[in-house]
């Protein structure tokens, strides 16, 4: 009997661009069904074309648009439900949007609109996001969840130039901890990860890594973590102190 290959599916959200295109790029190269999330419906499709000129999955499919705001709840539903037609379960949710809104205020000074975007975007979202893919997970092989955190949430790299990034990265860190902790028993392991300083729309065009280069620890992580490594921090490849 020919055995039929296995084929697992990973959801990367922000992913028309930087390091989430790249992490999608990586996981389509490793063989995954890939669901390209993107809250924009024409940059979404832009980036599937573009990827699809580069990249298919091991079926040879390209990747398939979701569009999704991750800070907007109804959205996330309307998300999972799209992804439920299509597949029955996720094996991979790789929580990569980001904001950087810090531009011109310190802590002294950050407002707390700021505050509230930042924490929103970057710590509440990937939570409520592994919270309603869970049903999805559950139902995969070795499900993962990555979240895509910075130096900048490292207690050792908190920034007070950079206020709300770094508070709302070091509670994302947190949530990941919370998360591992819970979803341990169901064999669901959950990371964190600071891809470096990458030449992006954020990371600006001083900065010394490529997007794919952003990437690698994330499909890292998607392709040969396991549970024993669920509940920690890592950046290129290695595990560091939160
Ligand atoms: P980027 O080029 O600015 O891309 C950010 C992505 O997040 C875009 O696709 C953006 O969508 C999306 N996004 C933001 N808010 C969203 C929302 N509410 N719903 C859905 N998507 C949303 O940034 P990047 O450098 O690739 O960063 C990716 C991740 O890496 C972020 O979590 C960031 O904090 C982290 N990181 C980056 C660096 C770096 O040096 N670049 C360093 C450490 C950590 P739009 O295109 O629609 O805006």
């Amino acid at each position: 009997m020919v055995s039929q290959p296995i084929h697992k599916t990973a959801l990367v959200t922000g992913g028309n661009k930087g390091i989430g295109y790249a992490i999608c790029q990586g996981l389509l190269n490793a063989g995954f069904d890939v669901f390209l999330a993107a809250r924009d419906a024409d940059q979404g499709r832009m980036a599937v074309e573009s990827l699809s000129a580069e990249s298919l999955s091991a079926e040879g499919k390209p990747a398939r648009l979701i569009v999704l705001d991750v800070a907007d709840d109804e959205s996330i539903k309307a998300a999972a439900s799209s992804v439920a037609q299509i597949a029955g379960s996720l094996n991979v949710l790789v929580n990569n949007a980001g904001i950087y809104p810090d531009g011109g205020v310190d802590i002294l000074t950050v407002p707390r609109e700021v505050l509230t975007q930042a924490m929103n975007t970057n710590a509440f979202s990937p939570l409520r996001m592994t919270q309603a893919f869970l049903p999805f997970l559950e139902k995969a092989d070795s499900p993962k969840v990555i979240n895509i955190s910075s130096g900048n949430g490292q207690l050792e790299g908190i920034s007070a130039n950079v206020p709300s990034y770094s508070l709302s990265k070091l509670a994302l860190n947190g949530a990941t901890i919370l998360l591992a902790d819970s979803l341990r028993p169901k064999g669901i392991a959950v990371y964190a990860m600071c891809p470096g300083w990458v030449k992006t729309d954020m990371g600006g065009a001083s900065a010394p890594r490529s997007p794919e280069e952003g990437a690698d620890t994330a499909v890292w992580l998607a392709t040969a973590a396991g549970m024993a490594e669920s509940g920690n921090f890592f950046r290129d490849r290695t595990q560091q102190p939160y």
